[in-house]
């Protein structure tokens, strides 16, 4: 059986002989429901020999030029550029989505890497002359030190992207714990960081469980986490992390709404409701799940739809012509078939029944078909919870302001869409909505790299969003220097307090 190494030190074969103390976890193909590998669960004290490696190169890695960090991230960028093929198999073999799905997934984290290749203009500071007569001060941006990364399991390798090469580039060394559900894809892009000239220890990756994550969580070493995962997780993070005084950004669950306005293209529309609602089978977190109709476009836009789902291929994301895999776990796929029953049984409409779905793939794998219920209503639990998973709720309501109250009151802000011909109306909704990324006939609306991608509500523990300018203060501490160089006519004692003379 083949054994996930942890990446610690600049060596693929690890350092620490993967859970010490045996305990390991289990890594699926979703496709065939095999197991393919077993990964080590690293403890408190693996853990910590991690963090003391890190701390190591963290002490030299600061004090390299910009030019110099720039270069590796340039040699970076070629890497995965020339292996994307690569990581993207990698991907879909433990996480599941097709592989154009996952190929799409290293473009966006590449653009993360690219924004980051920009380190020595994103670092230049301020500079003000004569602040007081020949008294000059400058802005300056340090690194933290040590950082942690925990990711989720959705998207193994986009979501290390957002964070480590702008940690690196700003002179912080990173530990990384990936999710323990599909691990590879963060060891092959620590290995890659090594190829590609980063010094040993400033990359490294280490496996595991709650106990690893508390145990970054709690180390004195660790100066700054970077959460990505569920609402629950994300809030725990944000309380242990901060309680031990770090600086935490934890992003977490969503509930995301596509509302369509009478007036809108119904083809775009339905276009967009099926690549959001059902890409990745809607285990992204800027997933459309609830799809808000104004009536009276609720009778034709679910026929639209219905139409575009039977043409979608479910089936193992290595064959061709298929377009949407399987769930990550067993478990994972039984609950969300769960909240179908649930919401049938609360009175929605099953217009498409993904359960038993014919598939292209092995019977054994994690199957479950797109799923289109109508007539959800904001109590039934389809609705209430973040179900991850391809089920697409249509909720009709009869005006713009009732859909607005509907988004603005669910407790989750992450995404959300508006699809109308009203440049007024959409305009209104992007004042008006309570979530941090709005599109506007754009079903997904992901922020490009030099943007920042973050939500409110629930769906941000924080002040500050992914990558782009918030990611650069993240994992840089502010320093404003005063400096007086004596000039031949200085003198004179002053007990006053300094003031702008
Ligand atoms: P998860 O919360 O189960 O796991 C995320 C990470 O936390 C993993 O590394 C996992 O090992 C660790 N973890 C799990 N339980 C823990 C615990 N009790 N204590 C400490 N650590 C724990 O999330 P997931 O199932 O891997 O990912 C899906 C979730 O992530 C969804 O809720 C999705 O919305 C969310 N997500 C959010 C964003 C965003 O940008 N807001 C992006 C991607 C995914």
């Amino acid at each position: 059986m083949n054994r996930i190494p942890h990446f610690v030190d600049g060596s693929r074969t690890t350092m620490i002989e993967a859970g010490g103390d045996g305990r390991h976890g289990e890594v699926f193909d979703p496709a065939t429901g095999q197991v393919a590998a077993t990964v080590g669960f690293a403890s408190a004290a693996q853990v910590d020999a991690v963090v003391q490696v890190a701390a190591r190169a963290a002490r030299d890695w600061r004090d390299v030029s910009l030019s110099r960090r720039a270069n590796v991230l340039f040699a970076f960028r070629e890497i995965i550029n020339a292996r994307r093929d690569e990581l993207a198999a990698a991907i879909t073999a433990e996480h599941g989505k097709v592989l154009a799905d996952a190929a799409g997934e290293v473009q966006r984290g590449l653009e993360v890497v690219e924004y980051a290749c920009g380190i020595p203009t994103l670092l230049t500071g301020n500079f003000s002359e004569n602040v007081s007569t020949e008294v000059d001060s400058y802005s300056l941006r340090q690194p933290l030190g040590v950082v942690a990364v925990i990711s989720p399991f959705n998207f193994p390798a986009m979501v290390p992207l957002w964070f480590v090469p702008i940690a690196v580039a700003c002179g912080n060394a990173v530990v990384v714990k990936p999710s323990e559900k599909d691990p590879s894809a963060a060891v092959l892009l620590a290995q890659w960081f090594t190829e590609a000239g980063l010094p040993p220890g400033v990359c490294n990756v280490v496996h595991g469980d709650r106990e690893a994550v508390d145990a970054l969580l709690d180390h004195p070493g660790v100066r700054a986490v970077s959460f990505v995962g569920s609402t629950p997780v994300a809030r725990h993070v944000y309380t242990r992390g901060t309680a031990a005084g770090k600086r935490v950004q934890a992003l977490g669950g969503a509930k995301n709404h596509m509302v369509v306005l009478p007036d809108a293209d119904l083809d775009l529309a339905a276009d967009a409701a099926v690549n959001a609602g059902f890409g990745s089978a809607g285990e992204r977190c800027m997933a459309i799940s609830a799809l808000v109709a104004v009536e009276p476009v609720g009778d034709d836009l679910v026929a639209r739809i219905v139409e575009r789902l039977g043409r979608i291929r479910t089936g193992d994301g290595r064959r061709p012509g298929c377009d949407m895999g399987p769930l990550i776990t067993a478990a994972h796929r039984d609950r969300v078939a769960g909240y179908v029953a649930a919401g049938a049984a609360d009175g929605a409409k099953i217009v498409v029944d993904g359960r038993g779905v014919p598939v292209d793939g092995d019977d054994a794998g994690f199957w479950l078909g797109p799923t289109l219920l109508d007539q959800v209503t904001p109590q039934m639990s389809v609705y209430t919870d973040e179900i991850f998973g391809p089920v697409l709720s249509v909720l009709r309501v009869d005006s713009y302001d009732a859909a607005l109250e509907l988004v603005n009151a669910n407790p989750y802000g992450n995404g959300t869409a508006i699809f109308t011909n009203d440049g007024g109306a959409a305009r209104r909704f992007q004042h008006e909505v309570e979530v941090g990324m709005v599109g506007i006939n754009v079903p997904i609306p992901v922020p490009m790299a030099y943007y920042s991608f973050g939500g409110w509500k629930a769906s941000l523990f924080g002040d500050s969003h992914a990558h782009g300018r918030d990611g650069v203060h993240f994992f840089t501490r502010g320093k404003v220097v005063t400096s007086r160089w004596l000039d031949p006519r200085h003198g004179g004692v002053n007990l006053g307090f300094p003031t702008q003379t």
